[in-house]
């Protein structure tokens, strides 16, 4: 019998089970997914946690790749065999084996291995859809990354350098920011110890930044704010120190009649053509070797609730994989 990790309340790290789970065949419409790998992201903190709300008992995780075993009825473009990836719900990747809906599954390219798959998905669309979607990257553009050596942010920094962007990375110390600096950041800013909004001042000679991916959410998001040239996109896309504070939309005014966006990727990922061309474009850049994906950190699925406390501890770089 498989074995997946299962929550039974929402909690600490603790609150993660290591338990045999009975997988069937797949229904109609279904995969079932052995993984090879999973991928670990801090959506999954919250979802263990209870900023989003999960029925209980639950799995967790959202990303995984690995072999198809089987198909569901009316699933007609997979077989057993096939090399797949995903990323996004319905949650419950960390598990050896899954069933899930067969057109959230992606092929994964012969020349992207089972750990990069896992590593990028979720990292690497949201990287897609952040600076190809919700504000188009254009050559010249300054741009604000924070957490910049994180997983997303290794991915996104690369990336908007590839499209000609100026990067401004924040970071919270020195090895991160060597790190941030191989990885397409042109400027890093250690905003544990910096006032972000005045060094992107200087950065960019009292312009300010044309967007501000921020994934960092409650300590950042006025500094952001604070960082934009007039008429720039706020994108306020995570909370890993927390969920932003309420706030007037006068200020959005006052700032520069700024724009502001709350978005995540099952949003730009919900049909099925958006999945594939936003997938189409992640493989170009890896595959071209013009975005690098970084696996930094590797645990046994079993061992993942010490993934988490050393992904809320700020203790990793770069993306994290489990393996099963
Ligand atoms: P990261 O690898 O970036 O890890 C989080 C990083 O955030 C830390 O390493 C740390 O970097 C920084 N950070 C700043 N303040 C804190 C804090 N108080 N506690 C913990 N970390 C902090 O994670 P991911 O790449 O998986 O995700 C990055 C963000 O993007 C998350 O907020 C996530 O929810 C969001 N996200 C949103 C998506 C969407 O579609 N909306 C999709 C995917 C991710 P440092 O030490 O440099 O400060």
């Amino acid at each position: 019998m498989p074995f997946a990790i299962r929550i039974h309340q929402p909690g600490g790290p603790e609150v993660m089970c290591w338990e045999e789970i009975t997988v069937g065949d797949p229904a109609p419409g279904e995969a079932r997914v052995r993984h090879e790998a999973v991928g670990l992201n801090y959506i999954d903190t919250y979802h263990r946690c209870g900023l989003y709300p999960l029925q209980m008992p639950s799995g967790l995780g959202m990303e995984g790749a690995g072999i198809v075993e089987a198909v569901g009825e009316n699933v007609t473009d997979l077989q057993p065999g096939d090399r797949v990836a995903y990323a996004g719900g319905p949650v419950g990747a960390y598990s050896q084996v899954r069933c899930l809906p067969a057109d959230r599954l992606l092929k994964l390219p012969d020349d992207i291995d089972f750990r990069t798959g896992a590593a990028m998905m979720l990292q690497g669309l949201t990287s897609a859809y952040l600076l190809r979607r919700t504000y188009r990257v254009q050559p010249g553009d300054a741009v604000l990354i924070h957490a910049a050596a994180g997983g997303v942010g290794l991915i996104a920094c690369q990336w908007a350098k590839a499209l000609g962007a100026t990067v401004i990375g924040t970071v919270s110390n020195e090895a991160k920011g060597a790190l941030a600096t191989q990885h397409g950041c042109d400027h890093i800013i250690f905003y544990t110890r910096e006032d972000v909004s005045r060094r992107v001042r200087e950065i960019t000679g009292g312009e300010g930044v044309a967007v501000v991916y921020d994934g960092v959410g409650k300590d950042t998001f006025t500094g952001s704010l604070d960082s934009l040239r007039v008429r720039g996109m706020m994108v306020s896309f995570g909370n890993a120190s927390g969920p932003v504070s309420p706030f007037d939309p006068l200020l959005l005014s006052q700032k520069g009649s700024l724009f502001l966006t709350r978005p995540t990727l099952m949003h730009y990922i919900a049909k099925r053509d958006e999945l594939l061309a936003l997938g189409i474009e992640l493989f170009a850049v890896v595959s071209s070797g013009k975005v690098r994906i970084k696996v930094n950190q590797t645990y046994a699925l079993a061992d993942a609730a010490n993934a988490h406390r050393d992904l809320e501890a700020r203790r990793t770089t770069g993306s994290t994989i489990l393996l099963p």
